[in-house]
């Protein structure tokens, strides 16, 4: 592994190499970020970091250590993942237990806990322990996508380490080189990802519905707009069957719509879905300026995930598509 094979968050990779070179390794650090930004994969290189026997700026891939950490065999690496449901006391105690013992190879043990936020209220009082009295061969790195769900005594007493959204250029890029994309399509993909590169990497090998569903949306708002409000009734079979994926719906209108406002704004080298150009155009004479249906967008989709009548969120949401187109 290198840390090349983690797109952007350079900052986070200069500081952690730095790090090991200065030999200045915090005992417990929390990787903050949204799902999907490759925070575990960047866990387990800095990981194999620490434990590499002849590391320079990237771990050798050759030591022993190395090579266990490559077929995923360490016997100094601990998991503990729990994405799903929560991390119970007992698992915290076997962690504890373990984190006072000698490595059993390497001059250190590294524990990476997934969803550390997982932690039940006992189970993080006495991981905390461990934080007050912090063996010094140990090195934890606590997973999350928001550090504001840990106990604050255990936040203030790591790392913490942001990841930021990645640029769309290198995502880009990314796909390009390690995912034999063409550019036009990881252009679409980066774009689709909000940033986020997992992500596009699901969504250029054909496991994120977005892509194969684009044109079907940008054809169906189409429809929606050049109808009247009978279209409600003649959708409704299609909202239905759609329900559990309708932040699809959602997420391609969003794009359309901005796609929409660049065009309206002469700033068409900015569209997602440039193939679209000429509908763009036409969408563009009849939409009201200033009209916030992103954001109203945005509120179809958290008041649904909030539970409020699903039928009502997608009827109230079409009308007001209607309005603002005529
Ligand atoms: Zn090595």
């Amino acid at each position: 592994m290198l840390f090349s094979q983690v797109a952007g968050q350079e900052e986070i990779k200069a500081s952690l190499i730095k790090s090991i070179n200065n030999n200045q390794i915090s005992h417990c650090y929390i990787f903050e970020g949204p799902k999907g930004m490759g925070k575990y994969e960047l866990a387990l290189i800095f990981a194999q970091s620490l434990l590499c026997e002849k590391f320079i700026s990237n771990p050798c891939n050759e030591c022993l250590s190395c090579v266990k950490m490559n077929s995923e065999n360490h016997p100094d690496l601990h998991v503990i993942n729990h994405e799903e449901d929560t991390i119970k006391r007992e698992e915290i105690d076997a962690l504890i237990e373990s984190i006072y013992k000698k490595p059993y190879e390497s001059e250190r043990k590294i524990y990476i806990i997934k969803a550390a936020h997982e932690m039940t209220v006992q189970a993080a009082n006495t991981f905390l322990k461990t934080l007050e009295e912090p063996p010094g061969d140990s090195v934890v790195i606590l997973l999350t996508t928001n550090a504001n769900l840990l106990l604050p005594t255990i936040v203030s007493r790591c790392q913490t380490i942001k990841f930021r959204n990645v640029s769309r250029e290198t995502i880009k890029s990314y796909l390009k080189e390690n995912c034999s994309a063409a550019d036009k399509d990881a252009a679409i993909a980066a774009e689709y990802s909000g940033g986020i590169l997992n992500k596009a990497v699901n969504i250029i090998k054909g496991n994120d519905d977005i892509l194969n569903k684009r044109a079907e949306i940008i054809n169906l708002f189409d429809k929606i707009i050049n109808s009247d409000s009978e279209i409600i009734y003649e959708l409704e079979n299609y909202f239905e069957d759609n329900k559990d994926n309708i932040d699809i719906f959602i997420e391609n209108s969003m794009i359309w719509i901005r796609d929409i406002m660049f065009v309206q704004n002469n700033m068409d080298e900015l569209m997602i879905n440039k193939d679209f150009n000429r509908l763009a155009k036409i969408h563009g004479q009849s939409m009201k300026r200033d009209s916030n249906l992103i954001e109203l967008m945005q509120n179809t989709s958290d008041n649904i995930k909030s539970n409020v009548n699903y039928k009502l969120a997608i009827d109230n949401m079409l009308l007001k598509i209607q309005e603002v187109f005529k």
